[in-house]
């Protein structure tokens, strides 16, 4: 097959680049002890555990439009200390406030990103396409060392779209004088990366680090971001 030429990469950030999970249980375990969680019956790793159940079902539901991204703050925190016992509505939204302000400081990132970034740099404009809030995404590329990479940061807040609407990614194209054609679209999520980028006729390269089976049309699949330099 040979390689096509793009003019352009979009990027997603979280999960493809900044290491959501690392960082997130980070300033998880450091709350966890700020709040005294551990003196009140709350062992860390079962607190962990279910904030990334909790997460990932708001997450999915506001992904699919069934919530406002107001509800994943608001509700997130007093979900998960319910589970262990614990109603406290103000206290969780507390809770929730440090770890909006924590979490996007820190800065893990996924294996081989800034080398790849410091790759691909030189050879495209780099973009990132992203569904999180505007203010938190910039300080999270801020803190991993990432965001002079990038020549553009599209939110779902900017675009008045969110993935996978494919408005988004016309919104980043038009934005940036580009064709579909031109540009290739790396994310870890099939449906609102992949799926939504494929609606808006991008090529797509889905970044599948725990080879999920899926019957997604993707260009490309890599289960490292190191893999990009043999695409790209
Ligand atoms: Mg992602």
């Amino acid at each position: 097959m040979s390689r096509k030429q793009y003019r352009a990469i979009f990027f997603d950030l979280d999960h493809t680049l900044w290491d959501f999970d690392t960082n997130s249980a980070e300033a998880l375990r450091e709350l966890h002890h700020t709040y005294g969680l551990h003196q009140r019956g709350v062992a860390v790793d079962a607190f962990l555990k279910t904030f990334k159940r909790i997460n990932t079902q708001l997450w999915q539901l506001y992904d699919t439009g069934q919530i406002p991204q107001e509800t994943i703050r608001e509700q997130r925190f007093h979900r998960v200390l319910l589970e262990h016992n614990i109603d406290e509505y103000e206290m969780s939204l507390q809770f929730s406030q440090d770890y909006v302000s924590q979490s996007p400081q820190k800065k893990n990132l996924i294996p081989h990103a800034h080398s790849v970034l410091q790759y691909l740099h030189p050879k495209y404009p780099l973009h990132i396409i992203t569904n999180g809030f505007s203010e938190i995404q910039a300080i999270k590329m801020t803190s991993s060392g990432i965001v002079h990479f990038f020549s553009s940061v599209v939110t779902s807040e900017k675009a008045g779209h969110k993935k996978p609407s494919k408005e988004i990614f016309e919104f980043a194209l038009r934005e940036n004088g580009l064709n579909a054609s031109e540009v290739v679209m790396i994310g870890d999520n099939l449906v609102t990366d992949i799926g939504g980028a494929h609606a808006a006729l991008l090529d797509t390269v889905y970044f599948n680090p725990d080879r999920i089976a899926h019957q997604q049309k993707v260009t490309y699949e890599i289960t490292s971001l190191a893999e990009l330099k043999s695409i790209l």
